[in-house]
């Protein structure tokens, strides 16, 4: 194992990055922003680094400060979190350049699964089911004509190297289609450095479930089985559950071994998590893959009792899987909602600020993961995602009224956050029977905006 890491992150992430390495021995240097020197999860590391100004492009963003920091402190790794540098195979190139394990994948896999259509390919040879569509990059017009008019109308063009919901346009006629291809490929070379574009099938009312694998460098693979995702605003999830409920145990995993096989071909070691949206069929179309740890992981802690960033430590360390396929089961129901200071009422506008009062939420089967005490300054600089409120019960309705209780406790104050939203979402009939797809929370909430 190793003797000391760097986290080259900020908030909830970099906590919880700190209590699994201490759990393992493990010490820790947190790199900070002058925005974040008063963060409360700095107590917790062993040693500490101020690597530049607020902006993430100046501190967070910057591979010299932080390999610097590395240098100076003498880690034997680094981790990056989520967001950030976590899924830049660059800057895990020049980790390894300078002898730093990188706790993620290599850069190759990394680069491999990035690329949608690299992705895609591979998918077909793993047989992970994806959604009809381009085999390689689209060319001309006339070539995404071609392929629009065999899949059916509407279809999505999105960018090879697209990500975080930008570069994708929907077209539901050849007219239209005609219009946005060549803006489609102008836009991704603008801003992903790539003007590669594809198609694919535009599934309406789909719902998001993804799969989370772990891979080790001894060509071991695992799935931990799947989580959903539904629950979304602008492509941003807002609730996460596991298992994804409505799913059939074939169907499940069916999917669920195709990741596994999909990352192990991908030579991938550490955690990923396969996406798919699945149609009201409960067909399973692959999205993407994500090479890094999620905000959502604690929802599949929960239910199968593997603590995913220990892990990922004990890979990046060069250990062998911990456990086979047989050794995972899911006990039980786990849910997640994201605490965010953004102002539901008021388009969630982001609410930085200080916290003046904070009361945690407890009790039998409530986990809270949060870098926030009562006299905290939220900085304006950085996502808004303040707390994640985890649940779990025997049930999904066990799951469903301890979150409900434990929202009702939450207390950051005076601080506007998503917290009214959930509790909206709790007790709304179409959740509770989860009879819903990705757009379900923009259409209620246009419907109906919460009261002020
Ligand atoms: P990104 O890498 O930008 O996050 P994804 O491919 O993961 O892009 O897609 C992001 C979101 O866009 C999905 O969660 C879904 O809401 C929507 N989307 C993507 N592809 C499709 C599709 N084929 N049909 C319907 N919606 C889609």
């Amino acid at each position: 194992m190793f003797r000391r890491i760097l986290i080259a992150n900020r908030g909830e992430i970099a906590l919880r990055i700190i209590r699994a390495a201490r759990e393992l021995g493990v010490q820790t240097v947190c790199v900070y922003s002058e925005a974040d020197r008063d963060g409360p999860w700095l107590e917790y590391a062993d040693q500490t680094v101020c690597i530049g100004p607020g902006p993430a492009a100046e501190s967070y963003l910057r591979f010299d400060r932080i390999i610097s920091a590395a240098e100076i402190a003498n880690v034997d790794a680094i981790h990056p979190g989520y967001g950030f540098l976590a899924e830049n195979a660059h800057f895990a190139e020049v980790c390894r350049d300078c002898r730093i394990e990188f706790i993620g994948p290599s850069p190759e896999a990394m680069a491999l699964l990035g690329d949608k259509i690299a992705c895609r390919k591979l998918a077909r040879a793993a047989r992970t089911p994806i959604s009809p569509g381009s085999s390689g990059a689209v060319e001309d017009e006339d070539e995404a004509v071609k392929v629009a008019a065999r899949v059916g109308y509407p279809v999505i063009v999105k960018a090879a190297a697209g990500g975080g919901g930008r570069g994708m346009r929907v077209a539901r006629d050849e007219e239209t289609l005609r219009a946005v291809i060549a803006a489609a490929s102008r836009e991704a070379q603008a801003a992903f450095g790539s003007g590669e574009v594809f198609i694919e099938k535009f599934l309406e009312n789909a719902r998001h479930v993804e799969i989370q694998v772990l891979g080790d460098k001894h060509g071991n693979a695992v799935h931990l089985y799947d989580r959903d995702c539904t629950s979304q605003r602008r492509h941003q999830k807002l609730i996460e559950e596991a298992p994804a409920p409505g799913i059939s145990p074939r169907k499940r995993d069916a999917a669920a071994r195709s990741a596994a096989e999909l990352i192990k071909r991908a030579e991938y070691a550490g955690a990923a998590t396969v996406e798919f949206l699945v149609d009201e069929n409960q067909r399973f179309h692959m999205l993407e893959v994500n090479t890094r740890v999620q905000v959502e992981h604690p929802v599949t802690e929960m239910v199968t009792g593997v603590d995913i960033v220990t892990e990922m430590l004990h890979i990046a360390a060069g250990e062998q899987m911990r456990f086979s396929q047989e050794d995972i089961s899911v006990t039980g129901h786990s849910i997640e909602c994201r605490i965010n200071a953004e102002d539901p009422q008021n388009g969630f506008l982001p609410q930085p600020g200080l916290v003046e009062q904070f009361r945690l939420p407890g009790g039998p089967g409530v986990r809270v993961d949060t870098h926030l005490e009562a006299g905290y300054r939220i900085p304006s600089n950085y996502d808004s995602l303040i707390a994640k409120l985890i649940t779990h019960g025997r049930s999904r309705e066990e799951a469903i009224a301890r979150m409900r209780g434990a929202l009702r406790e939450f207390q950051i104050l005076p601080i506007k956050t998503t917290i009214p939203l959930h509790q909206r979402m709790m007790d709304t009939p179409r959740f509770l029977e989860a009879d819903y797809d990705i757009h379900y929370i923009e259409r209620l909430l246009d419907e109906t905006p919460l009261e002020t």
